[in-house]
């Protein structure tokens, strides 16, 4: 894909703040600091459109990045530290909820976790979630950067088997830092919009 146009579009937490405009959208889900704003800028190849920090939690609202008026990016909201109260988790687990069985426009799903790590208990009710909506899921592992290539393999195996991967989902390596993955996952993400 060439983009040639992509802007911050607006911050949402119900419904009827969502785009209207109807165009199929991508839902990026993770915990917080596992790259997603750094995902999205290195697909769009900008460098501070979707805000990124080391600070954990710092989006409350689903971000909606508009890219070649063809489609949306939702940013849902970073899950899984534990230094927010109770009821704010809860208020995000139903924000979640509710744009993940409501949207109607979804067109795929991109879950990210960090490829140093197995994915956490979050990230595999998340998988499950997103499973049971049927709909395409892309699992993209991040900061492959900071292993060595020689431990790909095996990391990617945790990840496939932590989260019970069904085949019919991909697992793509990701650097938000060497690119690496970012043509495969833009070739997805063109065949689902051809669909
Ligand atoms: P978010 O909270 O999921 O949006 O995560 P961010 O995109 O803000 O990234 C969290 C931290 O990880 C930042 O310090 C990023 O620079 C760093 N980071 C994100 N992606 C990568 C990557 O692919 N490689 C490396 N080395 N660092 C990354």
């Amino acid at each position: 894909m060439k983009v040639i146009k992509s802007e911050y579009v607006l911050s949402a937490v119900k419904p009827a703040q969502y785009p209207d405009d109807a165009l199929p959208e991508f839902a990026l889900a993770g915990r917080s600091n596992v790259g997603k704003s750094s995902l999205i800028n290195c697909m769009l190849q900008r460098k501070n459109l979707a805000r990124t920090s080391s600070k954990p939690g710092k989006t409350q609202t689903i971000n909606f990045y508009r890219i070649n008026d063809l489609f949306y990016f939702a940013d849902v909201p970073g899950y899984g530290f534990a230094k927010v109260p109770k009821s704010v988790r809860n208020s995000w687990q139903k924000m979640m909820e509710t744009y993940f069985t409501k949207r109607e426009t979804l067109r795929g799903m991109i879950q990210l976790v960090d490829i140093r790590h197995a994915p956490s208990r979050e990230d595999q009710q998340m998988y499950q979630f997103l499973r049971y909506l049927e709909l395409p899921i892309m699992v993209v592992a991040t900061k492959v950067d900071k292993i060595s290539r020689n431990k790909w393999n095996k990391h990617a195996k945790i990840v496939k088997d932590t989260l019970q991967m069904s085949k019919e989902h991909p697992l793509i390596l990701f650097s938000s830092t060497t690119k690496m993955g970012r043509d495969e996952l833009w070739q997805r993400l063109e065949a689902l919009l051809e669909d």
